[in-house]
């Protein structure tokens, strides 16, 4: 009983943090968490500009993802799901490629696109089918080569490869040249296939926010900076001392630890346009297959539900290909691209987020860790995608898994 006086705290109130400090309270415990920004989230916020609601980065909560299951309410979040597919820009062509066995409507353009061969869709058929009997386990112990290795040995065709693979893959990996581990790749087909792509009604702030409103026990300081911890003190930036029995740094790597500088980061821009129609009517993703385009990625977000209503259509461009463009150079090729590679136009520029510090840039991935690698010392653990893999669903493990151990520390 003693022990639940015992002061707990965690630094960071992103999703790694707030999962950590809920697991706690599902245990009778409660922690301070230390935020250096002004509101929960980390790469996890939502922004109202000109009346429009806009993510920082395009980003989706893959509805299969376990640990959303378990430590979400999805209903409360009125998840909008995107139709599971894309629609295809290439040399001035648009085509629309999906699961027709999960939609049906998109058989007849799923069969007739340009886009792979007939060997391609049953690939992906059997691909599908035989990540659907792997355990996710069972994908993160398979030895790791690139992405671009594994589908190439898979006997994707090229043109199958670049025209679909490499965009779609390229927007989530961050990466436009399927680097990525494939063991990442074969987790996030998995989910996929096992379930939708969606976006809270409120944007996906309302991720952490569902989180933090299930957190009664424990208390918040925002706006204040962990500069150095010890044994068992932490130091503000502005000298504040505050002692604590238990830690979860719950940041990316900055403090004396064993992952410290050896983490690199991917970056991407999203930009966000309105306009006065849709060139993709349905919740479908837009991928630019040409070589030559710097943009990958576009999405209405007027095409799902959301809670700020507007007349306007709301338009995300991501770029992830690296450039030394300027901000203003940057909204003026946008345009241009969506012009080229499109035929969209018309458009009113609304806000650039340039994020330099996206995902985790890491080769062994994993979906666990050992308690060995995420004690930092008797009384303080680590938690973050960076851990195991950059996802939403890494992010919500390794948090569940640095509060479970520092209970399990707290009871020997
Ligand atoms: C553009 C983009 C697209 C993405 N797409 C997807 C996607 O489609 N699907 C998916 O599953 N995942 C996606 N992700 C990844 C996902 O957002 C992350 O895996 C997850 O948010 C990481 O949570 P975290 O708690 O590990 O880290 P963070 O969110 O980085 O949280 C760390 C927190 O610590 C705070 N902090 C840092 N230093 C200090 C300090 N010294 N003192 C106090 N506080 C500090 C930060 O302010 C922050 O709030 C994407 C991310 C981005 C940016």
């Amino acid at each position: 009983m003693q022990n639940r006086n015992k002061r707990i705290a965690i630094i960071g109130a992103g999703i790694s943090g707030l999962v950590a400090a809920k697991v706690l309270e599902e245990n009778g415990f409660s922690a301070v968490i230390y935020e250096k920004t002004d509101r929960a989230g980390g790469r996890l916020k939502t922004d109202i500009v000109e009346g429009f609601q806009m993510d920082q980065g395009f980003q989706v909560l893959l509805d299969a993802y376990p640990m959303a299951k378990k430590h979400l309410d999805f209903s409360k979040l009125k998840l909008q799901k995107f139709i599971p597919g894309a629609v295809i820009y290439n040399k001035s062509n648009k085509y629309t490629l999906g699961d027709p066995i999960r939609n049906i409507s998109l058989l007849r353009s799923t069969l007739t696109s340009n886009i792979g061969n007939l060997s391609d869709k049953f690939k992906i058929v059997r691909l599908s089918i035989a990540l659907r009997r792997k355990s996710i386990d069972q994908i993160f112990e398979e030895t790791e080569t690139t992405t671009k290795a594994f589908l190439e040995t898979y006997g994707f065709s090229e043109g199958m490869i670049n025209l679909f693979f490499k965009p779609f893959f390229a927007g989530i990996f961050l990466e436009p040249f399927l680097e990525t581990s494939s063991r990442m790749f074969q987790f996030v087909f998995k989910m996929f296939g096992e379930g939708s792509a969606t976006l809270p009604i409120g944007g996906i702030a309302a991720i952490p926010e569902q989180l933090l409103a299930s957190l009664s026990a424990t208390k918040i300081q925002y706006n204040v900076s962990v500069k150095d911890l010890s044994e068992n003190k932490l130091t503000l930036d502005n000298g504040t001392e505050i002692e604590f029995d238990y830690a979860i740094i719950a940041t990316e790597p900055r403090f004396k630890n064993s992952y410290t500088n050896q983490l690199n980061w991917k970056r991407c821009d999203t930009l966000y346009f309105t306009s006065s129609n849709r060139d993709i009517s349905k919740p479908l993703i837009g991928l630019i297959a040409d070589e030559d385009a710097l943009i990958n990625n576009i999405f209405y977000h007027t095409s799902l539900g959301m809670d700020v209503k507007t007349e306007e259509e709301l338009l995300s461009v991501t770029v992830v290909k690296q450039h030394n463009l300027s901000n203003a150079e940057l909204v003026e090729k946008v345009q241009q691209d969506l012009n080229t590679y499109c035929g969209i136009n018309n458009l009113h520029f609304l806000k650039h987020y340039a994020i330099s510090k996206a995902l985790p840039d890491k080769k062994n991935i994993k979906n666990k860790t050992t308690t060995q690698e995420i004690t930092m010392n008797k009384n303080t653990f680590l938690a973050g995608d960076y851990l195991l893999n950059g996802s939403l669903n890494a992010a919500m493990a390794s948090g569940e898994h640095a509060a479970l151990a520092l209970i399990s520390t707290m009871k020997i």
